[in-house]
């Protein structure tokens, strides 16, 4: 990860202790540095209704355009700015950017609502809930058009402020996702109390699906609990034809992935959005080639 290659047998010496402390510090001053100079990125991937294969709504993926190291994933910066306070700044950022965009695609006639991730560390404070109002009212977007993503880990991190902070969110209004669902740590109580519209399903459980009978299993499963508690269900990582008619078959509402668009800025997303409504031919092709 460190980028350094090493020929075997040979030890670089680095002192365990002391070196990554300083990286991050390093990335952590970079970062900040990034955010003031508009750095990041956001590309958007879309979510597909999969009984009309329409888009619905995309979702913000923030992006490092580091100077040097190119663009860079948000697993290479989060867990940074996630210890430390910049996941603040950096979640305003990525929800002020996000309503410009979602102002700028309504403009041009674009019916989709914006989902944004958010942090574990985001949901420690009930001051999230003020911040995400006002930036809201400033980009006067209605609540409603905005759909949170929080993963279940986050959701056990802190539970009683997270529940709270996720309750308060729903009542302004905000649409609430469970992300990455099934391979958290959170299970089913979670689900039972917290006022959350939506369920995605972990790429994992999706990823092989037609191979794996368990994972078959698991999806349908989880696909009747959403249901069950009036949730809907988006099964995230489809890659494949196949799958997509398997989800179709078992009734899930929505899917994200690679069959139809990989992450890109939202004005690629409109080659493939076109679809007339009430096509049943789902979107195909038109994706960014990221080699
Ligand atoms: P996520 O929210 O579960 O987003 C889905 C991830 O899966 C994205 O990776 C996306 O590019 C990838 N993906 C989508 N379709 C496919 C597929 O068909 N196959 C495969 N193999 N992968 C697919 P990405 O963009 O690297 O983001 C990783 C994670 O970083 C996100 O997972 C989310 O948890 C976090 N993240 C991204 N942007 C933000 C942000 O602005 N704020 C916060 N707090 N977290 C973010
Ligand atoms: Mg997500
Ligand atoms: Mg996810
Ligand atoms: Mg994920």
């Amino acid at each position: 990860y460190r980028g350094k290659h090493v020929p075997t047998g040979v030890v670089v010496y680095e002192p365990a202790a002391t070196r990554p402390a300083s990286d991050a510090l390093v990335m952590q001053r970079e970062l900040r540095r990034a955010l003031e100079s508009d750095e990041l990125v956001l590309h958007y991937q879309p979510k597909i209704e999969l009984s009309t294969g329409r888009v619905t709504s995309v979702e913000a993926l923030v992006r490092w355009q580091h100077p040097e190291r190119g663009l860079l994933p948000p697993a290479a910066f989060l867990p940074v700015a996630e210890r430390s306070e910049l996941i603040e700044p950096l979640t305003r950022w990525v929800l002020r950017r996000a309503l410009h965009d979602y102002a700028a695609w309504t403009a041009a006639g674009h019916d989709w609502t914006v989902a944004v991730n958010v942090s574990a560390r985001n949901l420690s404070s009930l001051q999230f809930v003020d911040s995400v109002r006002d930036i809201l009212r400033q980009a006067e977007v209605l609540p409603h058009r905005l759909h949170l993503e929080i993963t279940e880990t986050a959701l056990a991190f802190d539970s009683d402020v997270a529940g709270q902070v996720v309750d308060a969110l729903a009542r302004e209004g905000i649409s609430m996702s469970v992300d990455d669902f099934g391979i958290g740590f959170t299970g089913l109580s979670q689900l039972r109390t917290l006022d959350v519209t939506e369920i995605k399903i972990d790429r994992t459980f999706v990823a092989d699906l037609m191979g794996n009978e368990h994972d078959r299993a698991i999806v349908r499963s989880v696909i009747e609990l959403a249901h069950r508690l009036g949730c809907v269900v988006t099964a995230e990582g489809v890659e494949t034809q196949d799958v997509a008619d398997w989800l179709v078959a078992s009734a899930c509402d929505h899917a994200q992935g690679y069959l139809w668009l990989r992450p890109a800025p939202w004005t690629q997303i409109e080659d493939g959005a076109g679809a007339p409504a009430g096509s049943d031919v789902p979107l195909v092709g038109a994706a960014e080639r990221t080699t």
